[in-house]
């Protein structure tokens, strides 16, 4: 049961079984790949997992299959960035406003104070990587790994190969780093930054890792599945309050009308969301749409709001899924 939203184990992993069935056949869009012929990305890979805050796991397709985090990574950083420096500080190298832009847009900072719009677009994703912590970029970069283990309940790994095209095909986000610096919201070597911006967008992780993540961040969090406190409960609403207004890009204003929960999307496929207090939600499907968002991700994740009134601005009694509304 997932009592929150009165719906048995057996109707719910059904529906999501029926999304599965109903979106495969959905081949459009574009594979990210930073390099030609780097890879093999199955289009039709498909992978959707649900973990609620009581450590119930839901899996159906290609959930085991191992992607790239991407910008999902944003999410997570920042976090990161927030325990180290406190929501103040933070606030003041990197707003919060959604910008309606691509990902990677060139620069857009704020015209008086230089900070970029917000932590979910590469300009300000940058900046607050710039700002972790560490005594050098080894520490650094294991600080942010064991911050992904507490959110997973494993260690994960950086994909070199990825790593290293992300590295040389990079030039739009050295543009954004130099120009970063050229207005002081960037400190110290530049590539010691985008080194470690790009590890952390190059790591491995599946729908079963990042349904976890989702649920860590819905139980204020907590891991469900293994009790540790992956963040300081405090935070997870500042996470929460960007992933809901910036997370899907410039796509994000129709995603709130229309999903209605947090959520971020990478161009590795994934799509996270989270439903405070209830469950977090994996979808994986390589093939993007033009602003950089998994197709069959947004499909799935509309799917699931409507059937289970998953819009946080949608009453209670509406949750009821005993009777799926199909409105
Ligand atoms: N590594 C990619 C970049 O910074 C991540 C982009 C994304 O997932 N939107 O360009």
């Amino acid at each position: 049961m997932i009592a929150q939203l009165h719906v048995s184990p057996t109707s719910f992993i059904n529906d999501l079984r029926e999304l599965h069935r109903q979106y495969l056949p959905l081949r459009q869009g574009k594979i990210y790949v930073s390099e030609p012929d780097l890879v093999e990305i199955n289009p039709d890979w498909f992978g959707i997992c649900v973990v609620t805050v009581d450590g119930q796991v839901y899996t159906v397709g290609d959930w085991e299959q191992p992607f790239l985090i991407q910008s999902i990574s944003k999410v997570f950083a920042y976090g990161l960035a927030l325990s180290d420096w406190g929501r103040d500080y933070v606030l003041s190298r990197v707003d919060v406003e959604p910008t309606g832009d691509a990902y990677n847009s060139l620069i857009k900072v704020e015209e008086n104070s230089k900070r970029p719009y917000n932590p979910m677009v590469n300009t300000g994703a940058i900046a607050i990587t710039n700002l972790i912590e560490g005594k050098g970029p080894a520490h650094r970069l294991n600080r942010l790994l064991d911050m992904y283990r507490r959110y997973v309940g494993h260690r994960v790994f950086v994909d070199t190969p990825t790593l290293v095209s992300e590295q040389t095909a990079g030039d739009r986000n050295w543009a954004i780093a130099y120009l970063l610096r050229n207005f002081g919201m960037i400190s110290g070597g530049i590539k010691q930054t985008l080194d470690l911006y790009l590890q952390q967008c190059s790591v491995i992780i599946n729908c079963h890792d990042l349904a976890v993540m989702g649920a860590t961040l819905a139980n204020n969090g907590v891991n469900p599945m293994t009790g540790e406190q992956a963040i300081h409960s405090p935070y997870v609403k500042d996470l929460l309050s960007v992933m809901f207004t910036c997370g899907m890009y410039d796509f994000a204003g129709e995603w709130v009308y229309k999903v209605g929960f947090p959520a971020k999307s990478g161009v590795g496929g994934g799509i996270i969301g989270v439903v405070p207090g209830v469950m977090g939600i994996a979808v994986f499907s390589p093939p993007l749409d033009k602003r950089g968002n998994s197709i069959r991700g947004i499909k799935v994740c509309e799917e699931l709001s409507r059937r289970f009134g998953l819009h946080i601005f949608e009453q209670t009694a509406s949750k009821n899924l005993d009777k799926p509304t199909h409105k």
